[in-house]
């Protein structure tokens, strides 16, 4: 580049000028109460973007499902949706609520319904009364007058319970009906819009007709949630940006059918910080198919960890590690991070009631002399393990100050109780 055009480079910008901060735009959603007993989750408005997770256990074995539900909501999850597909499931419920009850887990139960939940709810008036919520399908409660009368009868079941709802739309199984009618609209324009642009458009009208006629039948619109799920994330962000602007709905935000580990996890990640960035979302829920022997609480860590990496909420104490390159050949600094990781992790559901705040501690556990020293500093507590040729010392820093110096082979440990006692003293409450 030669130096003129250098010049009109920097003149042409705005040097001089702060750059303005990245930050994420605020939501402008109606706030509804998601509750059970005395206990109560918002959803909207200023309310946190809550996490959510569904089950995959059968809802018929109330033992099974209700191990499940804790571990989602030990996992962080703050709505837990299970599957509610025929009888033996809906009586299930009331049980599943009682065992978690039980147990002091305190998520409320969200009901999942498809095709047969205007008879389910009626049959079971305890099942109606346990759940906290009800997600209704447009497009799986029968077509045309039927489909309108067992809407309204599960929307009625809401009202008179005082429960809020989630009109889910899918576009696996959109009212073909709608989707037709739209389709004749579009055959008749000028200039007709693109198929998948019409798919959008009934995505949302689905949405947003179910939820107007769930208001005349009498449910709080504050209590309505949306959500127009498919599974490119291009289409997502298309048909979520478009629902936002014509709504002040709660919404309800994911990736249906993502897929499987990391292409699952990359996929709605992708998707969702987008949207989140734009303060569109107010309830997050990764659709991510369990590999063999994976936990489903990897669906959940998933949420935590998008909420947190984009600085909306803190849950775990984050761990800044470099990712290591030729300078550290050996693998001290991946087990430590690790193992750091691993312990922080864990020992938050004590940690959380024992030391508030401590979600929002930093640790880096850095492999060389490069940058370790200095992105040491910036955490709460840093590590700079030596690279290869390095001293074998390891400078502690706390709080941007170098605190001390690990040597040997018990570098883990000792990092660890300091850790420990960085907690007690920043975190524990003195009473
Ligand atoms: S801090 Fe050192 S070891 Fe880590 S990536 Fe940078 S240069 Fe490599």
């Amino acid at each position: 580049m030669d130096t003129a055009s250098r010049s009109s480079l920097v003149t042409s910008g705005a040097a001089g000028q702060p750059i303005p901060l990245a930050a994420v735009r605020a939501r402008t959603t109606r706030q509804g109460v998601v509750a059970w007993g005395s206990h109560r989750v918002t959803v909207g408005g200023d309310a946190p973007v809550r996490v959510q997770s569904m089950t995959n256990t059968d809802t018929a074995d109330a033992v099974g499902t209700a191990i499940q539900v804790k571990e989602l909501a030990l996992a962080g999850s703050e709505l837990v949706r299970i599957t509610v597909n025929n009888d033996e499931a809906a009586k299930a419920v009331p049980y599943i609520r009682e065992q978690l009850d039980r147990m002091d887990i305190h998520v409320p139960l969200i009901g999942d319904f498809h095709y047969n939940g205007h008879r389910l709810l009626t049959d079971h008036p305890a099942c109606a009364q346990a759940l906290s919520k009800y997600r209704i399908n447009p497009g799986n409660v029968g077509r045309g007058d039927k489909g309108d009368r067992q809407f309204a009868q599960m929307v009625e079941i809401a009202a008179r319970h005082d429960k809020a709802i989630r009109i889910g739309v899918n576009w696996g199984s959109l009212d073909q009906d709608l989707l037709a009618r739209l389709m004749d609209e579009n055959a008749s324009r000028p200039q007709p819009w693109e198929a998948r642009q019409v798919m959008y458009e009934a995505l949302i009208t689905s949405a947003l007709e179910s939820a107007k006629r769930a208001e005349q039948i009498g449910l709080n619109g504050n209590n309505i949630t949306l959500s127009c799920k498919v599974s490119a994330v291009q289409d997502l962000i298309a048909v979520y940006q478009a629902l936002a602007q014509r709504c002040d709905y709660a919404l309800h935000l994911g990736l249906t059918e993502a897929g499987m580990g990391t292409k699952g996890a990359v996929a709605s990640t992708a998707a969702l910080s987008v949207l989140l960035q734009q303060g569109i979302g107010d309830t997050i829920r990764i659709s991510l198919t369990p590999q063999p022997g994976e936990a489903r609480t990897q669906e959940v860590v998933i949420a935590l960890e998008i909420l947190q990496a984009l600085g909306m909420r803190a849950f775990v104490p984050s761990v800044t590690a470099c990712p290591g390159c030729g300078r550290t050949t050996s693998t001290t600094f991946q087990e430590l991070a690790k193992q750091i990781d691993d312990y922080l992790r864990s020992s938050m559901p004590v940690w959380r009631e024992r030391y508030p705040g401590v979600e929002n501690l930093k640790v880096a556990v850095m492999g060389c002399i490069v940058n370790g020293p200095g992105e040491s500093k910036h955490a709460d507590i840093g590590i700079s393990l030596p690279g290869t040729g390095e001293a074998p010392a390891a400078p502690v820093f706390i709080d941007g100050q170098k605190a001390m110096t690990l040597r040997g082979d018990d570098i883990v440990r000792e990092f660890q109780g300091i850790v420990d006692n960085y907690i007690e003293k920043k975190f524990g409450v003195t009473v």
